[in-house]
């Protein structure tokens, strides 16, 4: 995977402190493209020297830069700009997160040309972070709050939706006028490393935004361990996320964890039947599964069990998989050897266990898909709640069914997971619409939608699945530390050994 020799693919670069930069100590790491499975780039493989650097430059940035004197409206007008150079780079950047993960190329344009509204939001919120004056209960003293960025925040994201997940963290932290490391994953680096470019262009000062590439272990942990970082902002998967959350707990440094999912799908006697279907499909099959929302557990309502699966099954028969670059295209591959091999496993997991296989549940044979990392849509019927499948998170194109007879059998369902990130209920009661998102225990419930995200809505888990949230006007105090400031008028102290 590795080589120390003259890269012979197509090589992209770090961005450190506004330039390129190649890893210190010469290493360089092969980015697959999962339909083709071959190699199609080089990307540097950063070790905890590449990280220094990076880190020093975005400290520097924010304690003497340009950027540590810029009006937060001068800060919010550069966001526009960058905004405006996404939407102008937006195929390019869809081209390149196709080639590294291969979902399907509608999906990336769409999250492509949605990017600029977050600098367009964060960019308009940067000049209304207002500090406030306290009416304080104490004689002749003046009492305010101020806001204040943190200083370096550092940003590590997975492949499965390289930008938006990057720029969840980036808008609202620059907004609050931090400076940013970013470590993509390994398995999709390249839109960062353009991204990084297009900073440039808009006129970021250099070292506000640097980008390093590499494993988790080489670059994401020197990264989570640097003194100079105040914040790390995480997504991924659950193992890496409380090895951050320790690491970072030793030196009391902020964090946000975006971490996995086993969302359920609950639909009802009373729901459209048709809405709920394609629902589901886009729940758990759209990208593969590779969603850290996937609604990966359905949990049908007893008395039209079989005929709901039924049409699920025959609709998914037509879904055509391929080449993730063809607009006919449904279902791409999976993003990794790794995610391969372990779809494949849970499939035998699942059999193992004792669910019946209705659809797929092998690789996939078709033509076309040979060749890359495919597996065909599976869906397991007969599953209970303490099989395996209906507890982890697999991550793929794996579906769980689940039969219930009552709401509340259906809430106690849904809420026996360790996970709480996302739940979706399919029904016609407009009571149960409104009362049943208060029981389920997850971030973001979903009635008769699935998979909806808005720059507008905080998300984020309950439980296992998380740690503070991101979007919405909240999520820009995750990147602000108040600060409270007494001045006092008549400089007298009563009685200096006791509280004042
Ligand atoms: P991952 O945890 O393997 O890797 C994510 C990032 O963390 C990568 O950049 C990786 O190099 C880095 N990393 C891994 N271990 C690290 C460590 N010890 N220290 C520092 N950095 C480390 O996850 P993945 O396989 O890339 O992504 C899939 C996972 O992400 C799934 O579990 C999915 O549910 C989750 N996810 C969550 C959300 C959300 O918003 N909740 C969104 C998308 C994906």
């Amino acid at each position: 995977m590795t080589s120390k020799t003259a890269p012979a693919l197509e090589r992209f670069f770090m961005h450190v402190d506004g330039k390129d930069h190649e890893a210190v100590e010469g290493g360089w790491l092969e980015t697959k493209n999962p339909y083709t499975g071959k190699p199609w780039a080089r990307i540097p493989r950063a070790t905890a020297a590449d990280v220094d650097l990076a880190v020093r430059a975005a400290h520097e940035a924010f304690t003497a830069g340009p950027w540590s004197r810029m009006s937060a409206s001068d800060r919010g007008v550069l966001m526009f700009r960058l905004a405006d150079l996404i939407a102008a780079n937006a195929e390019r950047l869809a081209d390149l997160e196709v080639r590294d993960n291969g979902k399907l190329r509608v999906e990336m344009l769409g999250q492509m040309k949605y990017l600029p509204r977050w600098f367009q939001y964060y960019g308009g919120l940067a000049d209304k972070i207002e500090g406030h004056v306290t009416p304080i209960d104490k004689a002749n003293m003046f009492h305010y709050v101020a806001y204040e960025p943190l200083g370096v925040v550092g940003a590590i994201t997975p492949w499965n939706s390289p930008l938006l997940l990057t720029v969840w963290k980036l808008a609202p932290a620059l907004a609050a006028g931090n400076t940013v490391v970013v470590k993509p994953s390994e398995f999709a680096s390249v839109s960062m490393l353009e991204l990084a470019k297009l900073f440039t262009q808009a006129g970021f000062p250099p070292g506000v935004v640097n980008v390093v590439t590499g494993l988790g272990q080489e670059a994401g942990e020197p990264l989570v361990e640097h003194p100079l970082v105040a914040r790390i902002a995480f997504t991924g998967g659950n193992a890496g996320g409380r090895r951050i959350y320790e690491a970072a707990a030793r030196q009391f440094k902020r964090v946000s964890l975006e971490l996995g999912g086993k969302s359920p799908n609950i639909v009802f006697a009373d729901a459209d039947i048709e809405a709920a279907v394609k629902g589901v499909i886009s729940g758990i099959f759209a990208a593969s599964g590779q969603t850290c929302m996937a609604g990966s557990r359905l949990l049908v309502q007893a008395s039209i069990h079989d005929r709901f699966l039924d049409r699920l099954v025959e609709r998914m028969r037509q879904a055509r998989l391929g080449d993730p670059n063809d607009p006919e295209t449904d279902i791409g591959p999976v993003a990794t050897e790794q995610q391969l091999a372990k779809v494949l496993d849970y499939i035998e997991i699942a059999r193992r266990d004792g669910a019946r296989c209705v659809l797929g549940g092998e690789r996939s044979a078709r033509s076309g898909c040979t060749q890359g990392w495919f597996v065909e849509p599976t869906i397991f019927a007969g599953v209970t709640n303490g099989m395996r499948i209906a507890r982890e998170e697999v991550f793929g194109p794996l579906l769980s069914v689940l039969s219930f007879e009552t709401e509340e059998e259906a809430v106690a369902l849904a809420n026996d997971t360790p996970f709480g990130l996302a739940a979706g209920v399919w029904t016609s009661d407009l009571g149960r619409a409104m009362t049943l998102p208060k029981k389920l225990k997850a971030g973001t419930v979903w009635v008769n939608a699935y998979r909806v995200v808005s720059y507008l809505a905080p998300f984020g888990g309950f439980k296992e699945s998380g740690i503070g949230r991101e979007n919405g006007q909240a999520a820009i105090m995750e990147y602000l530390e108040p600060k409270s400031v007494f001045i006092n008028a008549k400089p007298a102290i009563a009685n200096p050994f006791t509280l004042q």
